[in-house]
């Protein structure tokens, strides 16, 4: 079995029962509680299985909007980063209590995050309080299940409507994951230096100096409240940046791609000014050949404020130039404002999250087989190119090895076909992938 993560945010306000569910949900179902190491009580993960598939059970805290006390800000905002990553959020209220402003208050926010929501109407101890149920329809979310978390009541009828929400495939998440390595890359003065330090800036991170590789080289890691952990690679001439730079610094390429090679995914900044140049489409081709996760973040677009013509036909011409690495996502940010300097991270898990899936062989053959079966390509020599099997032997990239009569004279148009279809069929939306052909006789 394999797929990607499941991840389920439990949500609702103080009291209602979210950890006994919590912990009902991740004990009951047979599963270990394993708490990441790292993790403040804001966040809490556990692995649990559900309907026979692996899931990640999130408890997101108390969820308290708009309430003024800074501490309850902060946990919502912990809360709200939880909700961004789930894939499923069970909203979770209390039937003994009935709906309260706040419930409504939550409600009104959750359907504005457009994602699968289920209201459990919790502390239904006995079947006399089923027929509360109804009156949750007013929060708006047509799934709603009663149980009782602490008594372990109708958790099979919870259960069956959460199976609705999952797909035939999950993949049990590593909750111990690595450190994701960010290479920062652009050219001098589109803002590297500002992002970095914008970025550092954020609230509750944890900030700490790791040598490089080389002599003067410093890498910088970072560590989230909830543990999740970025180095930020080669950051040295980044950071530590004198206000006034007397020097013009000299683009290095070599130094790029050192820092690029040791990186999982790079962040390719650009600038509203510029939109894309050619010495950016040399360090994406590098990425592209390097086969690396990439996120393009075009800065500056403060300077573009108001100027909603003048942004879509930047953002064209972006997209154009940086057509060859059409799995990288685009953000648009200003280091300057701060604006969705926030973003960045969640956008970087996500294609981190796919640059580290495994696809079961099955589904690597299926997919070959229907890209393949209605394309005729043929060698030199006029035979036609088989393509007989395929499977995934790596991941960080995915990579994949296709067993094939002629491995050497596949066309890269037809290579580039085939890596394109491959993403698409097999979930690889924001990652690139990697094909070896291998001669079977
Ligand atoms: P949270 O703050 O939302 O995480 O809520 P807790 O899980 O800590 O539960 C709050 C209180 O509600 C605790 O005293 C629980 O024992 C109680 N509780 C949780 N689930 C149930 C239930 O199904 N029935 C009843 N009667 N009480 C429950
Ligand atoms: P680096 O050489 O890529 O590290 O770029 P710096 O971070 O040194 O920034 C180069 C210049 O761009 C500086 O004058 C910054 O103040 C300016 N800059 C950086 N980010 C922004 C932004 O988001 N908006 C605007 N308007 N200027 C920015």
């Amino acid at each position: 079995m394999s797929g990607k993560p499941f991840r389920i945010a439990i949500v609702g306000r103080p009291n209602v029962g979210k950890s006994t569910l919590f912990n009902t949900l991740s004990k009951t179902r047979k599963a270990l509680v394993e708490k990441s190491p790292g993790v403040t009580r804001d966040r809490v993960y556990a692995k649990a299985e559900i309907a026979d598939r692996k899931v990640t059970l999130i408890d997101t805290g108390g969820l308290l909007p708009g309430d003024e006390d800074r501490f309850a800000r902060e946990i919502f905002s912990q809360a709200e980063k939880a909700l961004k990553e789930a894939d499923l959020i069970l909203f979770v209220v209390d039937g003994q209590a009935g709906i309260t402003p706040v419930d409504e208050e939550l409600a009104a926010y959750l359907h504005k995050l457009e994602k699968p929501i289920i209201v459990v109407v919790n502390k239904l101890d006995g079947p006399r309080l089923d027929q509360v149920l109804s009156d949750f329809y007013v929060l708006g979310f047509d799934e709603i299940v009663g149980i009782s978390a602490k008594h372990k009541r109708n958790l099979d009828d919870l259960e069956e409507v959460i199976a609705k929400f999952l797909p035939e495939e999950t993949e049990e998440e590593d909750l111990e994951e690595d450190i994701v390595k960010l290479a920062v890359l652009g050219r001098p003065n589109v803002g590297k230096s500002s992002l970095v330090n914008r970025l550092l800036g954020e609230e509750r991170m944890i900030v700490s100096d790791v040598p490089g590789t080389t002599r003067d080289s410093v890498d910088t890691l970072l560590e989230l409240p909830d543990g999740r952990k970025y180095l930020l690679i080669d950051t040295a001439g980044i950071r530590r940046r004198p206000r006034i730079k007397e020097r013009v610094e000299k683009f290095s390429v070599d130094k790029a791609l050192e820092a690029l090679r040791r990186a999982d995914i790079a962040l390719m900044v650009l600038t509203a000014e510029e939109g894309i140049t050619d010495q950016d489409q040399k360090i994406l081709s590098q990425i592209d050949k390097n086969h690396k996760g990439c996120l393009i973040v075009v800065n500056k677009w403060d300077l573009l404020d108001g100027k909603r013509e003048e942004a879509n036909v930047l953002m064209q011409q972006i997209r154009y130039g940086a057509r060859f690495v059409p799995w990288a996502p685009i953000i648009t940010v200003s280091a300057k404002t701060g604006r969705r300097i926030k973003d960045i991270l969640p956008k970087v898990d996500e294609i981190y999250r796919e640059y580290s899936t495994r696809v079961p062989t099955w589904k690597v053959n299926k997919a070959l087989e229907e890209i393949t079966q209605d394309h005729s390509i043929y060698a030199s020599t006029g035979k036609r190119i088989k393509f007989y099997y395929g499977t995934q032997v790596e991941t960080r990239p995915p990579t994949f090895v296709i067993f094939t009569n002629y491995p050497d004279e596949i066309p890269k148009s037809f290579e580039r076909y085939l890596k394109n279809r491959l993403r698409e069929k097999l979930g690889f939306e924001k990652s690139p992938v990697k094909v070896i052909f291998r001669e079977k006789r």
